[in-house]
């Protein structure tokens, strides 16, 4: 098949300026998503207030993730009396039902057998009645925040889902979407009378309502129950193309056994059927979400969603005057830059540069797949940041940047508008209510974009247009 990109590489041996965060940071928002867990990041103190400080500025919620707090003395002798400690005082502090625990670089470094540690408190504490711990291993060398998200909830599906009798629940892995995402989906389920185990579910817990006093576990989440349900659904639904896929343990890159989901661990062991389909960003990844959908609850689409779809498509006509032929530069996740890059061909615009930190060697395949052989070529760097993101966009001239805060330097720079998408999103009000997936998810998103080509416009023009 002729390749329709170009594949640019890092001109450096460092990363400068990363275009991917912390894997941790990825497994403690998958716990988020747990009812009454508590997420214990086992390595240094550093790890943890960093991954706190990240999530508080982009949901504006508390976050309290506890830590083992290494020194120089647990990183050559070991962890285990720090995590003993650790877990001691979460049960004291907070009553858990579940402690999700995540290695850090540090202690992955040192080898801590950490289902060893969880063995061993289990029998010295055999008369207590514990919570269930989850153990996931996201060393950031291994991975970005998106693999160490995805790789959590595969953790979290073997730890828990527990095979019975069936039941005729879905289970939907969203991915690591925005609560509000989370919280239209749940409509969607709904809507197509369809039970539903989502995992993990942060759509109330990272977005909570105001409370008269502070709440050490906040409400939401997934309960325990519900999870060990997963094994005897009827269907798995789960978003992406790369998810855990590019850590070390399965790199597609060296052709090893590739790792798997948690939704191709639920069809390979319970035999449930895993539907995958990308983000639903745009008409024709969210037409296969609805087929999908459709065919689990043997029902017609709801009248409101044929409606929002021909809304959105009547806007992308209506629009098209200010998106067609302009120039894109889209980066962040690989999934969301996947996604995001099918939606934007919808309109007219073209990516001219995908950039993402993430390196699972799926990102440029994806691409060439999806863009049509008459396109000029896109191009692709994959294993990159920000200093990256800056050289190559200097000379491709480009018209809008869509992705995180971090980008807004080189957006600053290059006097062109950026249109804040997916995480983090550290400069700008109500990231947690940032709506991505789904036809009005969709139509949000077109909305901001058509609006920030229309204000970069009037704002570059010293005619003062009011009329654009
Ligand atoms: S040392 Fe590793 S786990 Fe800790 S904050 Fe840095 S990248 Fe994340």
């Amino acid at each position: 098949m002729e390749s329709h990109i170009k594949i640019k590489k890092s001109s450096y041996t460092a990363t400068r300026n990363a275009c991917k965060l912390c894997s941790p940071l990825g497994a403690s928002m998958a716990f988020k998503g747990l009812k009454n867990c508590i997420t214990l990041i086992h390595g240094s103190q550093g790890c943890a207030t960093y991954i706190r400080r990240y999530l508080i500025s982009h949901f504006r919620e508390p976050f309290d993730i506890a830590s083992s707090s290494f020194s120089e003395e647990t990183a050559i002798f070991g962890g285990a009396k720090n995590f003993n400690d650790a877990i001691k005082n979460i049960i004291s502090q907070y009553n858990p039902e579940v402690i999700g625990i995540a290695t850090t670089c540090l202690s992955e470094t040192i080898g801590e057998d950490v289902k060893r540690l969880i063995r061993d408190y289990r029998s010295e504490n055999k008369d207590v009645k514990l919570p269930d711990f989850i153990h996931t291993s996201t060393p950031s060398y291994q991975g970005t925040h998106s693999e160490g998200y995805h790789e959590t909830v595969k953790s979290i599906i073997e730890t828990l889902a527990n095979k019975t009798c069936s039941n005729d629940a879905v289970n939907i892995f969203p991915g690591f979407v925005s609560p509000a995402d989370m919280r239209h989906l749940k409509q969607i389920f709904n809507r197509f009378g369809i039970k539903y185990i989502m995992v993990p579910d942060y759509s109330e817990s990272a977005d909570n309502p105001y409370w008269e006093e502070y709440k050490k576990l906040p409400e939401g989440g997934t309960s325990v129950d519900l999870i060990r349900e997963a094994a005897n659904a009827k269907a798995s639904i789960e978003f992406g193309h790369v998810f855990n896929r590019g850590t070390q343990t399965g790199s597609i890159k060296n052709h090893t056994k590739y790792n798997y989901t948690a939704g191709e661990y639920l069809s390979e062991r319970f035999s449930v059927v895993c539907f995958q389909c990308g983000l639903p960003i745009g008409v024709n990844e969210t037409d296969k979400f609805f087929d999908i959908l459709q065919k689990l609850s043997s029902r017609e689409i709801p009248e409101i969603y044929k409606k929002e779809r021909g809304r959105l498509i009547d806007s992308y006509v209506d629009g098209h005057k200010i998106m067609f032929g302009k120039r894109a530069i889209v980066y962040g996740e690989e999934d969301l830059v996947i996604a995001l890059t099918k939606f934007l061909s919808e309109t007219g615009i073209k990516v001219v540069l995908a950039i993402s930190g993430g390196n699972s060697g799926k990102l440029s395949s994806s691409l060439n797949e999806m863009i049509d052989s008459k396109e000029p070529v896109c191009t692709v760097s994959e294993d990159a940041d920000f200093e990256d993101l800056s050289e190559i966009a200097g000379n491709i001239g480009a018209d809008i940047m869509i992705g995180n805060s971090k980008g807004y330097y080189i957006a600053s720079s290059l006097k062109i508008p950026l249109v804040r998408v997916g995480f983090p999103v550290h400069d700008r009000f109500g990231a947690q209510r940032i709506s991505h997936l789904a036809y009005s998810g969709t139509q949000e998103l077109y909305d901001r974009i058509a609006n920030a080509l229309l204000e970069y416009k009037q704002e570059s023009s010293t005619v003062g247009y009011k009329y654009l």
